[in-house]
Parts: structure tokens; sequence; C-alpha cells
């Protein structure tokens, strides 16, 4: 059966088709700048080894309906559909499920609805998700079509890890209260991890750490989420490209009465100013990496400063969790630099974790092990895969 995962941000749409026999992808590609003057298309081709791009156009595509109706004519003129029958589903990432979802949905008009009562908490990604599914719907009728939320694997957390402290009316009338986020990345380093260790999920306890663009840590107990480190929204918790998590409230409360800025200006400050970029001037971490290596001070503050609050997290959640079986990597900073994983558990081995200078260095891009054997929690680098989790997913809720 084939499987086509879609993702689409506020100005683009990315997608990958999947063949569940096996799971290896068939095509992948994705729409930049969408409502620019001129937005950029590609598809690439995976044919055993061979990895092609058949397709790259700069074209003008005002809004998600065309773009998507231009990512479907692609997989029927560039191949590798001849019907729409062929598709057994599309899979849809959704940033934002509220408590409603626990779990992937298949979307119908109710899931539709309830999706859209969760636009006040995520209004950048949820109306650009709920567009994605709604032109797919008009341009595939009768495809089963399922919503997997990035939300939905933290549902697990027990009330003390959501609730924030502030008074319950907060939470009955809006909603307030910690959700995480990156859950289908977790959810899937875990079960990786838990196969790397040759044990079963249910008996695996973990602290999986995404590190990417945004960055988020999971206490996983028994196979499930029971704490993270983002909250209502992606904000809270580790040090991020321009996002600069954990801060002190008091700081917003302070700037509006004193630095004059309003609203949207602390929104912008937060959500595009501040983390690594706020910092050192500089989002990307490998370019970080170089400048402090060039012994720019701004640089090696902000790389300090990211481990730091990694390592505070790491030590939170060995309290929550008390056994930890395996610190796994992840995401393009956890999966690549072996600096950072390096720095964020230097000093822990009298709690277990220690990492093997040279199995940290290791060229080897694949799952691997970076603590020595016998070390008494395993640091495992696991690569995500979250597109292929939508396609598992989505396929195992229509079963
Ligand atoms: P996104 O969250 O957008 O999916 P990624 O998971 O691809 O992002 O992570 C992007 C981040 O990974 C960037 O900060 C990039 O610099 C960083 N990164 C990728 N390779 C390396 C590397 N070799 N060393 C340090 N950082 C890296």
């Amino acid at each position: 059966m084939k499987i086509l995962v879609i993702n689409c941000g506020s100005s683009s749409i990315k997608y990958q088709l999947f063949e569940s026999d096996g799971w290896h992808v068939m095509v992948k590609g994705g729409v930049d700048r969408i409502g620019e003057p001129m937005a950029e298309f590609r598809q690439i081709w995976f044919q055993g080894d061979t990895v092609e791009e058949r397709l790259k156009e700069s074209l003008h595509i005002p809004d998600h309906r065309r773009g998507l109706q231009r990512v479907i004519e692609a997989l029927y003129d560039a191949g590798p559909l001849n019907e729409a029958a062929e598709l057994g589903a599309v899979g849809h990432r959704v940033v934002h499920g509220g408590e409603r979802f626990h779990s992937p949905a298949r979307i119908d008009a109710a899931v539709v609805g309830a999706i859209r009562e969760t636009v006040p908490l995520a209004p950048l990604h949820n109306p650009a998700n709920l567009d994605g599914i709604e032109v797919t719907r008009s341009l595939l009728p009768g495809i089963p079509q399922v919503a997997v939320f990035d939300t939905a694997y933290h549902q697990t957390m027990p009330p003390v890890a959501w609730r924030y402290a502030v008074p319950l009316s907060l939470y009955q009338e809006y909603r307030v209260r910690r959700y995480g986020f990156h859950g289908t990345s977790h959810q899937y380093v875990a079960r990786r991890a838990a196969e790397f260790l040759g044990r079963p999920l249910a008996d695996c306890n973990l602290i999986t750490l995404h590190l990417g663009n945004g960055a988020s840590a999971t206490a996983i107990a028994g196979g499930r989420s029971v704490d993270t480190s983002m909250g209502l929204t992606p904000l809270e918790g580790l040090v991020m490209g321009t996002r600069g998590g954990d801060i002190d409230p008091g700081v917003l409360v302070y700037l509006s009465r004193n630095a004059q800025m309003n609203i949207d200006d602390l929104d912008d400050l937060l959500n595009r100013r501040s983390g690594l970029l706020g910092v050192c001037g500089v989002n990307d971490m490998r370019e970080i990496v170089r400048q402090a290596e060039a012994g720019q001070q701004d640089a090696r503050l902000a790389i300090e400063l990211f481990c730091y609050r990694l390592k505070k997290y790491i030590g939170a959640y060995l309290a929550v969790l008390g056994r930890v079986d395996a610190l796994v990597f992840t995401g393009g900073i956890g999966e690549n630099s072996a600096e950072i994983r390096a720095r964020a558990c230097d000093n822990l081995a009298s709690c277990g974790i220690v990492i093997d200078l040279e199995a940290n260095h290791s060229a080897q891009r694949t799952e691997r092990r970076v603590s020595p054997d016998g070390s008494r929690v395993a640091a495992l680098v696991i690569p995500t895969n979250e597109e292929l989790e939508i396609a598992r997913l989505t396929l195992a809720t229509l079963d």
C-alpha cells in the first residue's frame, strides 16, 4: 500500500510517499515560499540506491490549494502513481491536538472541527495544517486521511507534569496547561532505542533529546511520556535556534512596563529573536561551532548556554525517572554534533552517564551507541524520522 505523508507549514508543503511493504520512501519533495512572487517546487525520486531529482521548478503558487494540486499532479506525471486508488491513505502532520487527541485520528468532519477549535493554541501552525487537510480531501476524495498530532504522545503526562501552578480557572476556561511537542519524533526514537537495546519498550525508561532548530527533552517511563520540556507552546524548555526556552515570566512584565514592548513585540522577541540567535547573532549551530572555533566569544557562550540548559533537563529527568536505561540524541544537532553531546553529558559519570570519545566522534551516521559498553545509562544516537512514524501511525489508525 502507498501512503502519502503531508506536512503543511504556513508557507510550505513537505511530502513523502512511502510503500508500506518495507516502508521505503518512493518520492519526496516540497513547495517553499507559497504566496510569494516565486515559489520553489521540487520532487526527488528514490529507486534502490539511486536518488534522482526529477523535478525542480520556480513558479507562482498563491496558496496551499495550488501547491497541493502541483504535488499531486507531479505524483502522477513523474510517477510513481498511476491512479488515486493506488494510494492507501494520506497522513497529515498536525501541530496541536489540544487535550482531545491522545492518538492519531481518522479525519472526518468532527475531527476537522476539533482541530479548528485548537487554532487559538497554535495560531501559526494549525490553520496551515487544516488547509492541507481540507484541500487534500477535495483533491483526493474517498482516500482515507489521518491526522497525526505533535502533542498526542505527551497526553500520558500526569497532572503534576502538565499543570502550571496558576489558578484552576485558567485551565478550565482557556485550557492553559502544558502539552509538549515533537511527540512523533520522541515516540519514534523511543521505539527505535528499545529495539536497539533489545528490550521491550514497555520496560524502558528513556530521556530523549530532540535537538534541531526547535529543541525538546522528554522523560519516558515504560515507553510513555511522563514529562517534556515544551509547554502550552513550543517556547518553554531548552535553548533553541531563535527561542530562548525557559525564562522568568517577570522579564515580560518588566519589558512591557519599561521598554514599551507590546504583545506583538514580545511574541517576536520570544519566537524569532531569542535563543542562539539572540545570544550570538546566528541560529545555525554548524555556523556557531565554526565561529566558536575561530575564537568568537558570543558563539562560545551560546554553545555553553545551550549545553548547560540541556544538562539541567537531563538532571531533572534523571530525578523524575529514578532509573534511566538510555539517553537518546536526535535532530540535526543531536545526530551530528559530537561536541554538543559530549558537553551536555560532561561530569555526569556519577549519574551513570559517560560518553566514549571515539564512538562519539565516529563518522557513522546510523543508529549507534556513543557510551562505553557496560555504562549504566546507554547514550545513543538515533536519527529521527517523523515522516516514517506518521506513515506507520496512519496505517495503524486505519487497521
Ligand atoms: P529542524 O528542526 O528544522 O528539522 P534539523 O533537525 O535539521 O532542524 O536541525 C537543524 C540544526 O542542526 C541546525 O542548527 C544545524 O546547524 C544543526 N546541525 C546540522 N549538522 C550539524 C553538525 N554537524 N554540527 C552541529 N550542528 C549541526
